[in-house]
């Protein structure tokens, strides 16, 4: 099984997951015309879209997709049938497929939609996190609270530190940006950022991150740091001290950095 990143529109990814058999998925087709080329570049048939979520930047390429290949299984969340175009297979939270011998299992990680999903492949040790899980961040929350976006993260930060992140988008740098504001003496997102940069002058991707990263240097994950709390705090006088209440003034912080 490969994993090929398919950068689409200005900033986003989709993931084409490539079985033995040059069946492949898609994952977050935000358009159609650059997966078609990467399936072909690949040598790869297309067979399956696995939707995140129901946002037009992640579903755009359904209908296109469908037009060309019209037997493809299309997987997303069974809540939001209405909202993925061309849906055929709506899974629940816990779900488990097999795809090209391997499995796949279904993470309900709401908060940034109320239907938004994360597919996780044990066997190749990847989870495709969409727009709950950023490197160095985390969706916007437009239909969820803090305290739901920090239980989903919590989902995901659960499988095992070496787990490979594909998220939705190439954020990282800006993130990280943000993250060091808040935490300014963070050794290891010091040291992540520097990386991120060379990356991304060189116009390579910054994905796949890895759980343990994030749980190092993004600031949604880190209600343990005392200098994001300090600092946080700091510029919040009214904030009680507790993570939930932490964790929404930090995601406050960024929606307008
Ligand atoms: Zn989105
Ligand atoms: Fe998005």
């Amino acid at each position: 099984m490969r994993i090929v990143p398919v950068p689409v529109l200005l900033d986003n990814y989709a993931y084409l997951v490539i079985a033995e058999s040059g069946a492949a998925a898609v994952v977050d087709p935000s358009e159609a015309a650059p997966v078609l080329r990467a399936v072909e570049r690949e040598g790869a048939t297309l067979a399956a879209i696995w939707n995140t979520h129901h946002h037009w930047d992640h579903v755009g390429g359904n209908r296109d997709l469908l037009i060309a290949h019209p037997d493809l299984r299309v997987v997303g969340y069974a809540g939001d049938r209405a909202r993925i175009p061309g849906i055929t297979d709506p899974v629940e939270d816990g779900a488990q497929f097999d795809f090209g011998g391997g499995m796949v299992r279904v993470i309900f990680v709401p908060a940034h939609t109320s239907g938004h999903v994360a597919y996780h492949l044990p066997l190749q040790n990847a989870v495709f996190t969409g727009d709950t899980l950023f490197a160095g961040g985390c969706g916007r929350l437009f239909e969820g609270d803090a305290r739901m976006m920090s239980d989903s993260l919590g989902r995901l930060t659960a499988l095992s530190a070496d787990t490979r992140v594909f998220c939705g988008h190439e954020y990282t740098e800006k993130n990280l940006r943000f993250a060091l504001t808040l935490e300014p003496s963070n050794a290891e997102l010091a040291a992540k950022y520097r990386r991120v940069e060379a990356q991304v002058g060189r116009g390579e991707p910054t994905v796949p991150t890895t759980i343990a990263e994030e749980l190092a240097t993004n600031p949604f994950l880190r209600p343990s740091s005392e200098e994001l709390r300090r600092v946080v705090l700091a510029k919040f006088p009214d904030c009680p001290d507790d993570p939930i209440a932490v964790f929404a003034k930090t995601r406050e912080l960024k929606d307008s950095f």
